[in-house]
């Protein structure tokens, strides 16, 4: 079976005897992601969640209900050796869990290994070996590309290269972690030399991330033909930046300090099988530009590698959550607007013989319409700091205050399908120290 095809998990007819999972906005049945979960004074298992609650995997594979060859996969303290199963296997382990979620007969057995996930912390799915940012949101790059060059925005290697940097994996947490401004060295536009001194310009950065499945060994590519098999599943990411770290310090090599000290993503693990519902057409590339070299084009991967998603992003601020105002939501916008395929990048990764291994995260780069609804930065909406956005409390904000809490969330969503969430992608900005 072809990544993008769907089977019987996928039917939107199929509902589940967890009663909280019909018409959940992010865990139907449909959905079925995979995360690291404990509860108070266990060990972390792997977890499914379903609705409102998680399907500890590890104790459903003591049980016997999971094949007995993916029973050890299951039972580990991280999702690695799931994502390293072959595409055919994590389907075949799909199949089973949402037979065991959809067969009322199945109840009895299944359900003491049901927990609510209120009473859950999730963590980090999986020991993250190495992470890596890419910057395929062409609308971002434009739009930050002129602040800089106004009559030149795009480099010129921008539409043969997928551009990335190396990114850093220990500084990655999960939904949730709250974030300390860092300090750094910044240098005021007026001043002659630079202060060390906490950013005052903290943004986020709505990404999409990208889990590496079976790896690749060191000196053997992966062809673009294969790239979807390397692909264990997605979720979001927070690129924190500071903006003015990153002005001062990116030339000649690019980003560092003002990108290493806090990446958040969304814990659950939305799987490759799931989003097969999802995939669609990458959109053609404008009149006149270059057609992508060889290693990086395929049929299969214009006709299927894009995801149907829509990206949102908002915020409250202190203030507003002591008047009890609700989120408000800074941009929404699809998934659409990335000028590289998610098998693409990881194609191109690996072009070169660099090793991926399982557990391995790449970033989109940020993912922003060519409308200011869909812009996924600060550094967009505010225009560099000069345009300052209002929120409902009559604060304003060029960029991120202590205090805030910001959460992206998306949904996947196609014609005849039932819609599925990745859960929020969240985190509260606490004072430098
Ligand atoms: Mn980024």
């Amino acid at each position: 079976m072809s990544w993008w095809q769907t089977d019987e998990t996928h039917d939107p007819a199929r509902t589940s005897w967890v009663n909280s999972a019909q018409g959940h906005r992010d865990f139907p049945i449909q959905n079925l992601p995979f995360g690291l979960f404990s509860r108070e004074g266990t060990a972390a298992h792997i977890g499914v969640a379903i609705g409102d609650s998680i399907l500890d995997l590890s104790a459903c594979a003591d049980a016997g209900l999971v094949p007995e060859t993916l029973a050890d996969a299951c039972r580990q303290d991280a999702l690695n050796a799931l994502m390293a199963l072959p595409g055919q296997e994590r389907v075949t382990l799909r199949r089973a869990i949402s037979a065991m979620l959809s067969d009322p007969a199945k109840r009895p057995e299944v359900e003491p290994h049901l927990h609510a996930a209120s009473a859950c912390t999730l963590h980090l799915p999986a020991r993250i070996g190495d992470y890596t940012d890419f910057y395929v949101g062409i609308h971002h790059a434009n739009n930050i590309g002129r602040q800089f060059r106004p009559d030149n925005p795009l480099l010129p290697n921008y539409k043969f290269v997928p551009i990335g940097y190396h990114g850093r994996a220990s500084s990655i947490r999960p939904s949730g972690v709250p974030l300390v401004r860092p300090r750094g060295q910044r240098k005021p536009p007026e001043a002659d030399a630079p202060i060390f001194a906490p950013t005052a310009r903290l943004d986020y950065e709505l990404e999409l991330g990208v889990w590496i499945g079976p790896g690749n060994a060191l000196g053997t590519p992966i062809p673009i033909g294969e790239a979807a098999e390397h692909i264990a599943g997605f979720c979001l990411l927070n690129d924190w930046s500071a903006r003015d770290f990153q002005a001062w310090e990116y030339q000649p090599l690019g980003p560092f300090l003002a990108k290493n000290f806090h990446t958040t993503i969304s814990p659950w693990v939305v799987t490759a099988e799931a989003m097969a519902p999802f995939r669609k057409a990458q959109p053609p590339r404008p009149e006149g530009d270059p057609a992508s070299l060889p290693y990086l084009t395929d049929p299969d991967d214009q006709a299927h590698g894009a995801l149907g998603v829509t990206l949102e992003v908002t915020i409250t601020t202190a203030a507003m959550r002591a008047q009890g105002l609700p989120p408000h939501r800074l941009s929404s916008g699809p998934a659409s607007n990335m000028y590289w395929t998610v098998n693409q990048i990881v194609a191109h990764h690996a072009s070169n013989g660099c090793n991926l291994t399982p557990g391995d995260l790449l970033g989109t780069g940020t993912i922003s319409t060519p409308e200011r609804e869909g812009f996924g930065s600060l550094m967009e909406l505010s225009s560099g700091g000069k345009a300052p956005l209002t929120l409902p409390t009559g604060e304003t904000r060029s960029f991120l205050e202590d205090g805030d809490a910001l959460t992206l969330s998306a949904i996947a969503s196609a014609d005849g399908h039932v819609p599925i969430g990745f859960g929020p992608c969240s985190a509260i900005v606490l004072p430098a120290r």
